[in-house]
């Protein structure tokens, strides 16, 4: 039997408690069934999104990169990425065939908060003064072939309705964003400005999303590479298609051939076990009703889900006794970090997770309110993993439909990438889980899925060099 501090109720307390976590354990399940379900939607969103732009969930963006690097590649290019709490400046030197990467450097500034909820202009300037500076350092190891300029592949990692290899209008921002004056314009070009503005000469020769980068940069090494997935503050994937297989491709576009879709799949929303907590979360959101997927699977919303539930436990179950402290009150107080940490506790007393809670959100704890909370960080960490697994399957069956033996019957590498991947084991483990669940063991044997790290940003070099205006 627990013990709670507060006196008083203690039985009526204990059972509201343990009726929230029921009710969550309830809500949140995601057993084969439901997972399956998910993966044909999934499956049937992409599709829909193929034939009529606007028609799906799932926009499935054109990439516009059908040219993938080939390893011949030779040069100095540079690429820059901005996606959510950082952005980060690249520079590398390519070989060719037999020496590849013979240089790389890599820088990474922190966004300002502010940034986020500011202009354009001002977002723009920042990235752009950033790059120049790194681009001052650049020291002998790095060459400029004859009579190039400096190029440059451009990771912008928003959906993006791209216009070209090297142009496209931001849809909408995501993660958190809120910057003014850049929906419906050509990224580039507000890039092109702001670098104009610092004396920065450079030339966008590849935008490319973040997903479309990691697989780019995973297939230089790998061909067997067909799926990359990002899972950090946002997620996302994309994958290899048939260009004959895309009813929507533009006139211009050969039907005979390969390209990149950029699903979007943040913005997927059929069939996902939802809460009062995620609803709650979505209307206090800046995009309410967007990206419903994206907000209960990736790192931005793990820990503000738990915040939620823990609050609800707090308020009407005296989970921490009478008082609620004003931390816990506070949305985003506890980030998914927090609560990746305290599953890695490994003490008997729990003072990991003991400590987290007071530093984080104010709350003393004794032993059977720390339980409680790890149960919530495993429910929600556990469907968030477990439904990512299902995203992937659908994919996967997507392509086996139009591509017969050629995903299950061979090596299929899926490429994967992002901070909540990279830092939180058991998500990890509950979306391999849910992969091997609904693929069986025999299949599932063939699908790979590997930690791509920092790929998006080589990928985004070598898209601009497989891109390059400077086509001997
Ligand atoms: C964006 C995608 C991006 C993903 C991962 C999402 O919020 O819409 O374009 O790929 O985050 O960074
Ligand atoms: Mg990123």
């Amino acid at each position: 039997r627990m013990s709670i501090r507060s006196s008083g109720s203690s039985t009526d307390t204990l059972s509201s408690v343990t009726q929230i976590l029921t009710k969550l354990h309830k809500d949140c399940a995601t057993p084969v069934p439901v997972l399956r379900h998910v993966a044909d939607s999934m499956a049937n969103d992409m599709r829909a999104g193929l034939a009529v732009d606007g028609s799906s969930d799932l926009k499935m963006i054109l990439s516009y990169v059908d040219a993938l690097p080939t390893g011949n590649e030779k040069g100095l290019f540079y690429a820059l990425d901005l996606g959510g709490t950082n952005f980060r400046v690249l520079r590398v030197q390519l070989g060719g065939t037999d020496q590849r990467v013979i240089a790389t450097e890599a820088e990474q500034v922190s966004i300002p908060q502010e940034l986020m909820f500011g202009t354009s202009e001002e977002l723009f300037d920042f990235i752009a003064s950033g790059l120049a500076k790194f681009a001052e350092k650049e020291n002998g190891e790095f060459q400029l072939s004859q009579g190039r300029n400096r190029e440059l592949g451009f990771t912008f990692s928003f959906p993006v309705k791209q216009t070209s290899i090297d142009s496209g209008v931001l849809i909408k921002w995501t993660k958190g964003f809120a910057v003014s004056g850049t929906a419906g314009r050509d990224v580039v070009a507000c890039l092109n400005e702001a670098m104009k503005r610092q004396g920065l000469e450079m030339q966008v020769s590849a935008l490319v999303n973040d997903t479309v980068g990691t697989l780019a940069g995973a297939k230089y090494w790998d061909n067997d590479v067909m799926i990359a997935v990002i899972l950090g503050t946002g997620t996302n994937a994309c994958y290899v298609e048939r260009t004959d297989a895309i009813p929507k491709l533009p006139g211009q576009i050969s039907k005979s051939g390969t390209t990149i879709i950029n699903t979007e799949w943040g913005a997927f929303s059929t069939g996902l076990p939802l809460t009062e907590f995620d609803r709650g979360m979505d209307a206090a959101s800046i995009n309410p009703g967007e990206q419903i997927f994206e907000k209960t699977i990736s790192g931005m919303y793990l820990g503000e889900i738990v915040r939620r539930v823990v609050l609800e436990m707090a308020e009407t179950g005296s989970l921490f006794g009478s008082s609620i402290p004003e931390k816990l009150q506070t949305p985003f107080s506890l980030r998914t970090p927090h609560i990746c940490a305290m599953q890695q506790d490994t003490t008997t007393n729990l003072d990991a997770v003991g400590s987290i809670l007071f530093n984080e959100a104010g709350i003393e704890s004794n032993m059977g309110a720390r339980k409680m909370v790890l149960e919530v960080c495993d429910t929600i960490a556990k469907r968030g993993g477990r439904l990512a697994g299902a995203g992937i399957v659908g994919i996967l069956q997507k392509m086996e439909d139009d591509m017969e033996g050629l995903i299950f019957g061979k090596r299929t590498v899926v490429a994967m990438d992002g901070g909540l991947y990279e830092n939180y084991p058991q998500y990890r483990t509950y979306l391999q889980d849910a992969v091997t669940d609904l693929l069986g063991p025999a299949l599932s044997e063939n699908i790979v899925i590997e930690h791509s790290k920092d790929g998006s940003g080589i990928g985004a070099a070598l898209l601009a060099a497989a891109n390059s205006k400077y086509k001997p």
